[in-house]
């Protein structure tokens, strides 16, 4: 019996557990420091309060249990590898493995050379901290509805005009536009504020995507604020470096990732934002046995280009790394990873998204809503039918 370790109980770990326990002969370990699978992707309607919190996270011990048999889940956080010996070091123990699958993920990166940045925004790769800002939100609503007199202007800022930015200012936007009549007139006075340092929204994206986003922003009354470099933050201020200022009630930042900081037991390549730099079969150069896939990696197509972290490319390099560990242990030939983006959908606030598949395909409005949504629900859906078996099997004795 080879037994993998897989770190990581995000859109890659899962992905990578799914597809590694149709293979015989392996016993597979699933490690998270948290005990829940976090749906990122849900974050934009967690945040604006329409959806809750059962509906973006995942038990991770009831979905191993749904495996019936091969795949157990540790709750516990990994502080080191150690190559030589094949070990993996956790809080109080040590485990073996043949196969180790690093799917840590990534963090908001509050840039250091930002001032105040990280003191006083929030950022939404963390349940909590998403947790932290619907509360926000919450609290900004609830003091315009007890207030409805008081006219003063709310700043709301988001800092990063990428996909998580982009998508927690429409839908935030949203909830306050549909529901101004039943709330009151006095939420017209939260400002949501977009604010990038690029020149456009979305970076990198295309110009059906870029074009149609931002019409739609402009329809929910925000505030795009492109070529704005922030050099500072304290506790009411954004300060640009043009010398323009934004008070606020509350920030949030989406604008940048950096991979964890993550002990090994040699040095490995790493890019500037701490991604692991992987061979074209997404080992760690000169570790035929140790696999990195999803956020903590860098990845590019086949042109070169990195492609942006996304829950997609997760899923497909973790799929990958499943079947070649398969076809390794079959002693066929592996073939090199052949990375590419299908296609993104961006959710503009409540039904209405944009997307473009294959590059030919271009959808907006409500026909792109659902095609998210069913996106989103199939995998929802598979998640939960397996916590659902899990947890029918689980036992007292399983939890000791
Ligand atoms: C608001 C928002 C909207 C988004 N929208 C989209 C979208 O529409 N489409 C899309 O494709 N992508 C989207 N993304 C991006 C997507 O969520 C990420 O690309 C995806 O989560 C990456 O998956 P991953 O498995 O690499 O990492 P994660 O999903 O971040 O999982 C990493 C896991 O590793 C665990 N971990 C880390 N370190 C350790 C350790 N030392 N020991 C044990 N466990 C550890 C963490 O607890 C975590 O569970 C969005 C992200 C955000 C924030």
């Amino acid at each position: 019996m080879k037994k993998v370790i897989v770190i990581g109980g995000g859109y890659g770990g899962l992905r990578a557990v799914e597809h590694l326990s149709g293979i015989d002969g392996l016993h597979i370990t699933l490690i998270d420091k948290h005990p829940y699978h976090y749906l990122q992707t849900e974050a934009y309607s967690y945040i604006a309060g329409r959806v809750n919190l059962h509906d973006i996270i995942i038990d991770l011990k009831n979905w191993c249990f749904g495996f019936k048999s091969g795949v157990e889940f540790i709750h516990d956080e990994v502080t080191f590898v150690d190559f030589e010996k094949k070990r993996v070091h956790l809080s109080d123990t040590k485990l073996h493995y043949d196969y180790i699958i690093l799917a840590i993920g990534a963090e908001t990166n509050f840039f250091s050379f930002i001032e105040g940045l990280r003191e006083n925004s929030f950022g939404v790769k963390k349940l909590q901290r998403a947790f932290n800002f619907r509360t926000e939100f919450e609290k900004l609503l609830y003091n315009k509805v007890e207030s409805p007199l008081d006219k003063e202007e709310l700043n709301l800022a988001i800092g990063g005009a990428g996909l998580s930015g982009v998508e927690i200012a429409a839908e935030m936007a949203d909830v306050i536009k549909k529901h101004t009549k039943s709330i009151g007139e006095s939420t017209r006075e939260i400002k949501i504020h977009l604010i990038d340092a690029s020149s456009t929204i979305l970076p990198g994206m295309s110009d059906y995507i870029i074009q149609n986003t931002h019409e739609r922003l402009e329809d929910l009354s925000i505030n795009i604020m492109t070529d704005s470099f922030i050099e500072k933050v304290d506790s009411s201020s954004i300060y640009f470096k043009d010398g323009r200022k934004l008070d606020f009630f509350f920030m949030i930042f989406t604008g940048g990732i950096k991979v964890p900081s993550f002990k090994l037991s040699r040095e490995v390549e790493r890019n500037r934002i701490n991604q692991f730099i992987v061979d074209e079969y997404m080992h760690i150069p000169d570790e035929a046995n140790v696999f990195a896939v999803g956020d903590c990696v860098e990845i590019r197509d086949a042109k070169g280009n990195i492609l942006p972290p996304t829950a997609q490319t997760a899923e497909r390099s973790a799929e990958y790394v499943a079947q070649s560990i398969k076809q390794t242990l079959e002693y066929t030939k592996v073939k090199p990873f052949n990375a590419s983006i299908d296609g993104v959908f961006v959710a503009l606030g409540g039904k209405y998204a944009v997307g473009e598949m294959f590059k030919v395909i271009k959808v907006k409005g409500y026909s792109a809503y659902l095609l998210k949504k069913l996106i989103t629900y199939t995998y929802y859906v598979g998640l939960k039918l397996r916590v659902n078996t899990g947890f029918k099997i689980r036992t007292k004795k399983d939890d000791t």
